[in-house]
């Protein structure tokens, strides 16, 4: 059983904060949504929880079963066994998929011949050519062949938890079926633990969600079950905007905030 931990979680960039002390708790088999408007600070969130170089964290803490994340390289995350699908993947020149892949099972002790087979299984799983996998990675590929690149990068490197930035985007239907499903998979296979970024609910009716929160100027203002998506589906953001919604306080009044979760 594995748990990712973010608590009190403020971060920044040139002294402006864009979390405003996030807390978050995901474990082994859960999905977990983040959902907002565009600028909440969504894909801060997960650039900060994997250490991408350049943000200021002022307060708080990421743990992953109980190793504090906060100043270790991005790598030595990825090796704690959290993994981010980025929203916008890095194009690589000079080097494939495979090597990628190989390299990153040297580095964890893994036998690298086992690897590159388990990619190609995972290509068939999610609807990918093979020939992706010798390409050098993320160049001239379509936004929908980018977020496979990341898809069937997670299914061989089994990672406890993952992030998926918007993983839904340039998908088209089928691919977005396959990609869920090949991710709702690994919560049961290998335990894997989901916090999926998206301001669609398209991808939450292929990735059903256990927890939905909504992220609104880098704070979560409210927390739900799968049905805050399909109210999100039918109000959008706007009840949220402009700090309209204030986080549920234990013991408030339901009636007080007409957006406060009265499970909550
Ligand atoms: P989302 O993913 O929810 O659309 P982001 O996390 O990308 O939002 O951005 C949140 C806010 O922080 C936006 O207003 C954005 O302009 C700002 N921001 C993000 N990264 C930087 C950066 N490197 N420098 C300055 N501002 C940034
Ligand atoms: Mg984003």
């Amino acid at each position: 059983m594995s748990e990712l931990v973010i608590s009190g979680l403020r971060a920044g960039v040139s002294g402006q904060e864009i979390l405003q002390g996030i807390d978050l708790t995901v474990r082994s088999g859960e999905v977990h949504a983040v959902m907002g408007p565009n600028g909440s600070g969504k894909s801060t969130l997960s650039h900060v929880v994997m250490g991408r170089p350049g943000y200021e964290v002022s307060a708080g803490s990421v743990s992953l079963d109980g190793t504090e994340l906060l100043g270790l390289p991005a790598w030595k995350r990825a090796h704690a066994g959290l993994f981010l699908a980025m929203q916008y993947p890095t194009e690589v020149p000079g080097v494939s998929l495979f090597e990628t892949l190989e390299e990153a099972a040297l580095a964890a002790g893994r036998d690298p011949a086992e690897v590159v087979a388990r990619a190609r299984v995972e290509a068939g799983r999610i609807g990918f050519d093979e020939r992706f996998l010798t390409r050098p990675l993320n160049v001239d590929l379509s936004g929908g062949e980018r977020k496979r690149n990341e898809a069937l990068q997670l299914g061989v490197l089994e990672p406890k938890i993952a992030i998926l930035d918007e993983i839904d985007s340039g998908l088209d239907v089928d691919a977005l079926r396959a990609v869920s499903r090949r991710v709702e998979a690994a919560t049961t296979e290998t335990g894997l633990g989901v916090l999926a970024i998206t301001h669609y609910t398209r991808l939450l009716l292929e990735l059903r969600p256990d927890v939905v929160h909504v992220l609104s100027r880098g704070r979560i203002v409210r927390t739900g079950g799968p049905e805050l998506a399909d109210e999100l589906e039918k109000t959008g953001y706007a009840p949220y905007a402009d700090g309209a919604a204030e986080p549920a306080k234990a013991g408030a009044d339901p009636f007080a905030d007409p957006f406060a979760d009265p499970l909550a």
